[in-house]
Protein backbone atom coordinates (compact mmCIF):
# COMPACT_ATOMS: atom_id res chain seq x y z
CA UNK A 1 0.00 0.00 0.00
CA UNK A 2 0.91 3.72 -0.87
CA UNK A 3 2.00 6.12 2.17
CA UNK A 4 2.53 9.45 0.62
CA UNK A 5 3.14 10.94 -2.94
CA UNK A 6 5.28 14.14 -3.50
CA UNK A 7 5.03 16.14 -6.68
CA UNK A 8 7.71 18.54 -7.07
CA UNK A 9 8.08 20.38 -10.35
CA UNK A 10 11.60 21.53 -11.65
CA UNK A 11 12.39 23.23 -14.91
CA UNK A 12 15.83 22.16 -16.66
CA UNK A 13 17.06 24.33 -19.26
CA UNK A 14 18.12 22.53 -22.59
CA UNK A 15 21.75 23.08 -23.48
CA UNK A 16 20.28 24.25 -27.04
CA UNK A 17 16.34 25.09 -28.26
CA UNK A 18 15.05 21.96 -30.30
CA UNK A 19 12.63 22.65 -33.21
CA UNK A 20 10.09 20.11 -34.12
CA UNK A 21 7.17 20.84 -36.40
CA UNK A 22 5.02 21.29 -33.76
CA UNK A 23 7.06 24.55 -31.93
CA UNK A 24 10.35 25.12 -30.26
CA UNK A 25 11.71 24.01 -27.00
CA UNK A 26 14.23 26.15 -24.55
CA UNK A 27 13.66 24.26 -21.54
CA UNK A 28 11.88 21.53 -19.72
CA UNK A 29 9.24 22.15 -17.28
CA UNK A 30 9.68 18.60 -15.34
CA UNK A 31 6.29 16.81 -12.72
CA UNK A 32 8.72 14.29 -10.71
CA UNK A 33 7.13 11.65 -8.33
CA UNK A 34 8.30 10.40 -5.39
CA UNK A 35 6.26 7.32 -4.19
CA UNK A 36 6.31 6.14 -0.51
CA UNK A 37 4.95 2.65 0.31
CA UNK A 38 4.01 1.78 3.49
CA UNK A 39 6.65 -1.27 3.57
CA UNK A 40 9.22 1.92 3.71
CA UNK A 41 10.81 1.80 0.36
CA UNK A 42 10.59 4.87 -2.05
CA UNK A 43 10.62 5.08 -5.93
CA UNK A 44 10.83 8.03 -8.08
CA UNK A 45 9.47 9.10 -11.12
CA UNK A 46 8.55 11.11 -14.44
CA UNK A 47 5.84 12.56 -15.81
CA UNK A 48 6.49 13.31 -19.67
CA UNK A 49 3.90 15.28 -20.00
CA UNK A 50 4.94 18.75 -21.09
CA UNK A 51 4.68 22.50 -20.65
CA UNK A 52 2.12 23.15 -23.63
CA UNK A 53 -0.55 20.56 -25.60
CA UNK A 54 1.73 20.83 -28.56
CA UNK A 55 2.95 17.57 -28.40
CA UNK A 56 0.08 15.70 -26.48
CA UNK A 57 -2.96 16.78 -25.12
CA UNK A 58 -1.64 16.83 -21.52
CA UNK A 59 0.52 19.44 -19.99
CA UNK A 60 2.52 19.54 -16.56
CA UNK A 61 -0.47 21.30 -15.42
CA UNK A 62 -3.38 18.76 -16.15
CA UNK A 63 -1.05 16.05 -14.86
CA UNK A 64 -0.60 17.62 -11.94
CA UNK A 65 -4.35 18.28 -11.51
CA UNK A 66 -5.20 14.46 -12.06
CA UNK A 67 -2.76 12.96 -10.21
CA UNK A 68 -4.00 15.14 -7.15
CA UNK A 69 -7.57 14.90 -7.89
CA UNK A 70 -8.59 12.20 -9.37
CA UNK A 71 -6.05 9.20 -9.64
CA UNK A 72 -4.44 9.37 -6.25
CA UNK A 73 -7.42 8.93 -4.59
CA UNK A 74 -7.75 5.45 -7.23
CA UNK A 75 -4.63 4.11 -5.24
CA UNK A 76 -5.92 5.03 -1.73
CA UNK A 77 -5.89 1.82 0.91
CA UNK A 78 -5.18 -0.83 -1.95
CA UNK A 79 -2.47 -2.89 -2.82
CA UNK A 80 0.04 -2.07 -5.36
CA UNK A 81 1.76 -5.30 -4.71
CA UNK A 82 1.00 -5.97 -8.43
CA UNK A 83 1.93 -3.25 -11.18
CA UNK A 84 0.76 -5.30 -13.50
CA UNK A 85 -2.90 -4.30 -12.18
CA UNK A 86 -2.07 -0.75 -11.38
CA UNK A 87 -2.73 0.86 -14.63
CA UNK A 88 -6.50 -0.80 -14.94
CA UNK A 89 -7.08 0.39 -11.29
CA UNK A 90 -6.05 3.94 -12.17
CA UNK A 91 -8.57 3.96 -15.50
CA UNK A 92 -11.52 3.05 -12.89
CA UNK A 93 -13.51 5.95 -13.87
CA UNK A 94 -10.71 8.38 -15.35
CA UNK A 95 -10.33 8.29 -19.02
CA UNK A 96 -7.42 9.33 -21.48
CA UNK A 97 -4.39 11.45 -18.89
CA UNK A 98 -2.09 8.53 -19.94
CA UNK A 99 1.20 10.19 -18.76
CA UNK A 100 -0.24 11.07 -15.64
CA UNK A 101 -1.43 7.48 -14.97
CA UNK A 102 2.18 6.35 -16.21
CA UNK A 103 3.93 8.21 -13.70
CA UNK A 104 1.67 6.78 -10.73
CA UNK A 105 1.67 2.73 -12.66
CA UNK A 106 5.91 3.08 -13.37
CA UNK A 107 6.61 3.90 -9.76
CA UNK A 108 4.72 0.91 -9.03
CA UNK A 109 6.78 -1.39 -10.97
CA UNK A 110 10.63 -0.04 -9.22
CA UNK A 111 8.37 -0.75 -5.91
CA UNK A 112 7.71 -4.06 -6.77
CA UNK A 113 11.50 -4.05 -8.09
CA UNK A 114 12.74 -2.74 -5.11
CA UNK A 115 10.57 -5.01 -3.06
CA UNK A 116 12.43 -8.61 -4.66
CA UNK A 117 15.46 -7.03 -5.23
CA UNK A 118 15.73 -7.13 -8.28
CA UNK A 119 16.39 -4.60 -11.07
CA UNK A 120 13.60 -2.75 -12.66
CA UNK A 121 14.91 -4.19 -16.27
CA UNK A 122 15.03 -7.46 -14.77
CA UNK A 123 11.52 -7.16 -13.45
CA UNK A 124 9.76 -6.44 -16.79
CA UNK A 125 11.86 -8.96 -18.54
CA UNK A 126 14.59 -7.78 -20.10
CA UNK A 127 17.80 -9.27 -21.03
CA UNK A 128 19.50 -6.83 -23.01
CA UNK A 129 22.92 -5.98 -21.00
CA UNK A 130 23.26 -2.95 -23.65
CA UNK A 131 20.91 -1.24 -25.86
CA UNK A 132 21.76 0.82 -28.96
CA UNK A 133 21.09 4.98 -28.75
CA UNK A 134 19.84 6.84 -31.48
CA UNK A 135 19.24 10.78 -31.55
CA UNK A 136 16.61 13.00 -33.15
CA UNK A 137 17.59 16.14 -34.56
CA UNK A 138 15.65 19.69 -34.89
CA UNK A 139 14.67 21.15 -37.88
CA UNK A 140 17.76 23.41 -39.28
CA UNK A 141 16.83 26.22 -41.95
CA UNK A 142 20.28 25.19 -43.39
CA UNK A 143 21.23 21.87 -44.35
CA UNK A 144 24.99 21.87 -44.55
CA UNK A 145 24.67 23.15 -40.63
CA UNK A 146 21.97 19.87 -40.19
CA UNK A 147 25.12 17.99 -42.30
CA UNK A 148 27.39 18.92 -39.83
CA UNK A 149 25.67 18.35 -36.68
CA UNK A 150 24.66 14.79 -38.44
CA UNK A 151 28.24 14.26 -38.58
CA UNK A 152 28.94 15.10 -35.25
CA UNK A 153 26.33 12.75 -33.89
CA UNK A 154 28.08 9.79 -35.75
CA UNK A 155 31.23 10.47 -34.37
CA UNK A 156 29.63 10.60 -31.01
CA UNK A 157 28.85 6.82 -32.34
CA UNK A 158 24.51 7.02 -32.30
CA UNK A 159 23.59 3.93 -34.08
CA UNK A 160 20.54 5.94 -36.13
CA UNK A 161 20.05 9.90 -36.55
CA UNK A 162 16.40 11.09 -36.55
CA UNK A 163 15.77 14.06 -38.57
CA UNK A 164 12.70 16.37 -37.77
CA UNK A 165 11.30 17.71 -40.75
CA UNK A 166 7.73 19.48 -41.95
CA UNK A 167 6.62 20.82 -44.95
CA UNK A 168 9.05 22.93 -46.93
CA UNK A 169 11.46 21.33 -44.72
CA UNK A 170 12.39 18.09 -45.55
CA UNK A 171 13.77 16.78 -49.21
CA UNK A 172 16.21 19.29 -49.38
CA UNK A 173 17.38 18.65 -46.10
CA UNK A 174 17.22 15.10 -45.83
CA UNK A 175 18.93 15.12 -49.91
CA UNK A 176 22.06 17.26 -48.08
CA UNK A 177 22.37 14.71 -45.10
CA UNK A 178 22.30 11.51 -47.59
CA UNK A 179 24.98 12.97 -49.70
CA UNK A 180 27.06 14.29 -46.82
CA UNK A 181 27.08 10.59 -44.70
CA UNK A 182 26.44 8.40 -48.00
CA UNK A 183 24.41 5.23 -48.57
CA UNK A 184 24.52 3.36 -45.06
CA UNK A 185 24.17 5.35 -42.69
CA UNK A 186 21.00 4.23 -40.78
CA UNK A 187 18.61 7.80 -41.35
CA UNK A 188 14.89 8.29 -40.67
CA UNK A 189 12.66 10.80 -40.90
CA UNK A 190 9.84 12.66 -38.06
CA UNK A 191 7.42 14.64 -39.43
CA UNK A 192 5.46 14.66 -35.96
CA UNK A 193 1.97 14.55 -38.00
CA UNK A 194 2.82 18.08 -40.11
CA UNK A 195 2.04 16.32 -43.57
CA UNK A 196 -2.02 15.73 -45.26
CA UNK A 197 -2.92 13.30 -47.55
CA UNK A 198 -2.59 15.55 -49.89
CA UNK A 199 0.95 15.68 -49.53
CA UNK A 200 1.48 12.05 -50.67
CA UNK A 201 3.79 12.97 -53.61
CA UNK A 202 6.34 14.94 -51.18
CA UNK A 203 6.25 11.68 -49.06
CA UNK A 204 7.02 9.70 -52.31
CA UNK A 205 9.94 11.87 -52.87
CA UNK A 206 11.73 10.89 -49.78
CA UNK A 207 11.67 7.43 -50.87
CA UNK A 208 14.89 7.40 -52.84
CA UNK A 209 16.95 8.82 -49.68
CA UNK A 210 16.53 4.95 -48.48
CA UNK A 211 15.50 5.58 -44.95
CA UNK A 212 14.69 3.54 -42.28
CA UNK A 213 11.84 4.93 -41.31
CA UNK A 214 9.32 8.16 -41.64
CA UNK A 215 7.59 8.53 -38.51
CA UNK A 216 4.41 9.63 -37.70
CA UNK A 217 4.06 11.70 -41.34
CA UNK A 218 0.22 12.30 -41.10
CA UNK A 219 -2.38 13.08 -38.35
CA UNK A 220 -2.09 10.68 -35.31
CA UNK A 221 -6.24 9.51 -35.79
CA UNK A 222 -5.73 9.25 -39.53
CA UNK A 223 -4.55 5.67 -39.31
CA UNK A 224 -6.12 4.93 -42.66
CA UNK A 225 -4.70 7.72 -44.40
CA UNK A 226 -1.38 6.13 -43.21
CA UNK A 227 -2.68 2.74 -44.54
CA UNK A 228 -2.79 4.68 -47.97
CA UNK A 229 0.25 5.91 -47.79
CA UNK A 230 2.12 2.78 -46.64
CA UNK A 231 0.60 1.00 -49.55
CA UNK A 232 2.49 3.66 -51.73
CA UNK A 233 5.89 3.70 -50.33
CA UNK A 234 8.84 1.90 -49.94
CA UNK A 235 10.04 3.25 -46.90
CA UNK A 236 8.38 1.76 -43.56
CA UNK A 237 6.16 4.32 -41.83
CA UNK A 238 6.61 4.23 -37.71
CA UNK A 239 3.65 5.67 -35.77
CA UNK A 240 4.51 7.22 -32.91
CA UNK A 241 1.53 10.22 -31.34
CA UNK A 242 -1.15 7.45 -33.00
CA UNK A 243 0.50 4.87 -30.48
CA UNK A 244 -1.48 5.69 -27.54
CA UNK A 245 -2.24 2.16 -26.21
CA UNK A 246 -2.24 -1.39 -27.27
CA UNK A 247 -5.68 -1.17 -29.51
CA UNK A 248 -3.92 1.23 -31.77
CA UNK A 249 -1.63 -1.55 -32.39
CA UNK A 250 -3.55 -3.88 -33.45
CA UNK A 251 -5.80 -1.48 -35.63
CA UNK A 252 -2.55 -0.14 -37.32
CA UNK A 253 -1.60 -4.28 -38.28
CA UNK A 254 -4.91 -4.84 -39.66
CA UNK A 255 -4.82 -1.88 -41.69
CA UNK A 256 -1.17 -2.15 -42.79
CA UNK A 257 -0.55 1.84 -41.25
CA UNK A 258 2.53 1.04 -40.69
CA UNK A 259 5.57 -1.13 -40.26
CA UNK A 260 7.14 -0.19 -37.02
CA UNK A 261 5.94 1.41 -33.43
CA UNK A 262 7.47 4.37 -31.61
CA UNK A 263 7.05 3.45 -27.97
CA UNK A 264 6.15 5.73 -25.16
CA UNK A 265 5.48 4.36 -21.78
CA UNK A 266 4.23 7.98 -20.56
CA UNK A 267 1.76 8.29 -24.04
CA UNK A 268 0.10 4.91 -23.06
CA UNK A 269 -0.34 4.68 -19.65
CA UNK A 270 2.42 2.54 -18.31
CA UNK A 271 4.10 0.21 -18.22
CA UNK A 272 1.57 -2.68 -18.27
CA UNK A 273 -0.27 -0.78 -21.89
CA UNK A 274 3.65 -1.48 -23.65
CA UNK A 275 3.74 -4.99 -22.22
CA UNK A 276 0.55 -5.85 -24.25
CA UNK A 277 1.50 -4.20 -27.04
CA UNK A 278 4.61 -5.53 -27.71
CA UNK A 279 2.36 -8.59 -27.85
CA UNK A 280 0.53 -7.45 -30.61
CA UNK A 281 3.24 -6.33 -32.31
CA UNK A 282 5.59 -9.40 -32.38
CA UNK A 283 1.88 -11.06 -33.46
CA UNK A 284 1.78 -8.45 -35.89
CA UNK A 285 5.71 -8.50 -37.07
CA UNK A 286 5.91 -4.84 -36.70
CA UNK A 287 9.09 -3.45 -34.93
CA UNK A 288 8.95 -1.94 -32.29
CA UNK A 289 11.25 1.07 -30.39
CA UNK A 290 11.17 3.30 -27.35
CA UNK A 291 10.96 6.91 -28.19
CA UNK A 292 12.31 9.52 -25.93
CA UNK A 293 10.14 13.18 -24.55
CA UNK A 294 13.43 15.13 -22.97
CA UNK A 295 13.44 13.02 -20.11
CA UNK A 296 15.28 13.79 -16.98
CA UNK A 297 17.68 10.80 -15.59
CA UNK A 298 14.72 9.40 -13.98
CA UNK A 299 12.65 8.79 -16.66
CA UNK A 300 15.18 7.73 -19.17
CA UNK A 301 15.94 4.92 -16.28
CA UNK A 302 12.73 3.63 -16.81
CA UNK A 303 13.20 3.86 -20.98
CA UNK A 304 16.68 2.06 -20.53
CA UNK A 305 14.66 -0.87 -18.39
CA UNK A 306 12.17 -0.99 -21.09
CA UNK A 307 14.39 -0.98 -24.12
CA UNK A 308 16.51 -3.88 -22.68
CA UNK A 309 13.39 -6.34 -23.41
CA UNK A 310 14.26 -8.96 -25.76
CA UNK A 311 11.61 -7.42 -28.22
CA UNK A 312 13.71 -4.32 -28.97
CA UNK A 313 15.65 -4.60 -31.70
CA UNK A 314 15.88 -0.88 -32.88
CA UNK A 315 17.64 1.73 -31.77
CA UNK A 316 15.89 4.03 -29.17
CA UNK A 317 15.87 7.77 -28.11
CA UNK A 318 18.34 7.16 -24.98
CA UNK A 319 20.48 9.78 -25.61
CA UNK A 320 23.03 10.12 -22.69
CA UNK A 321 22.20 12.81 -20.34
CA UNK A 322 24.54 14.75 -21.36
CA UNK A 323 23.19 15.54 -24.92
CA UNK A 324 20.27 17.97 -23.39
CA UNK A 325 21.36 18.89 -19.89
CA UNK A 326 24.16 20.68 -18.26
CA UNK A 327 23.99 18.56 -15.31
CA UNK A 328 20.92 16.04 -15.00
CA UNK A 329 19.49 15.14 -11.37
CA UNK A 330 20.81 11.59 -10.82
CA UNK A 331 23.90 9.58 -10.17
CA UNK A 332 25.80 8.38 -12.45
CA UNK A 333 24.51 10.75 -15.32
CA UNK A 334 23.69 8.36 -17.70
CA UNK A 335 26.45 8.31 -20.67
CA UNK A 336 27.09 6.30 -23.87
CA UNK A 337 29.53 4.24 -25.40
CA UNK A 338 31.94 5.24 -28.25
CA UNK A 339 30.15 2.57 -30.15
CA UNK A 340 27.09 4.04 -29.39
CA UNK A 341 25.20 1.88 -26.59
CA UNK A 342 23.91 2.39 -23.05
CA UNK A 343 24.53 0.04 -20.43
CA UNK A 344 21.45 -1.32 -18.59
CA UNK A 345 22.18 -1.58 -15.06
CA UNK A 346 20.46 -5.08 -15.23
CA UNK A 347 22.51 -6.28 -11.65
CA UNK A 348 21.54 -3.18 -9.38
CA UNK A 349 18.10 -2.55 -7.62
CA UNK A 350 15.69 -0.61 -8.94
CA UNK A 351 16.24 2.22 -11.30
CA UNK A 352 19.95 1.16 -10.85
CA UNK A 353 20.35 5.32 -10.32
CA UNK A 354 20.92 7.46 -7.62
CA UNK A 355 18.23 10.63 -7.61
CA UNK A 356 19.99 13.78 -6.60
CA UNK A 357 17.64 14.88 -4.42
CA UNK A 358 19.60 18.24 -3.13
CA UNK A 359 20.38 19.13 -7.00
CA UNK A 360 16.23 18.78 -7.36
CA UNK A 361 15.40 20.66 -4.08
CA UNK A 362 17.16 23.27 -5.73
CA UNK A 363 15.55 23.62 -8.65
CA UNK A 364 12.18 22.76 -7.32
CA UNK A 365 9.28 25.36 -8.86
CA UNK A 366 6.48 24.46 -6.42
CA UNK A 367 5.65 21.09 -4.61
CA UNK A 368 2.70 19.34 -3.06
CA UNK A 369 2.60 16.12 -1.37
CA UNK A 370 -0.28 13.87 -0.85
CA UNK A 371 -0.85 11.66 2.17
CA UNK A 372 -3.00 8.13 1.46
MG1 LIG B 1 8.13 11.20 -33.04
Amino acid sequence: MLESISLREIRLALKEPFVASHGVQESRRILLLEVRSRDGLTAWSECVAQETPGYAPETVDSAWDAIRDWLAPLLQGSSVDDPSAVYAQLSTHVRGHAMAKAALEMACWDLEAQRRGTSLASLLGGTQRRVPVGVALGIQDDPQTLARKVKRCLADGYRRIKLKIARGADQKLVAAVREAVGPDVPLAVDANGAYTRGDAAVLRGLDRFGLSMIEQPLHEDDLVGHADLQAELTTPICLDESITGPERVETMIRLGSGRIANIKPGRMGGFQPVLSALERCAAGGVGAWVGGMFESGIGRAYNVALASLPYFSLPGDLSPSGRYWEEDVVSPAWTMSSDGFVEVPLDRIGLGIEVDRDRIEGLIQRAESIRL
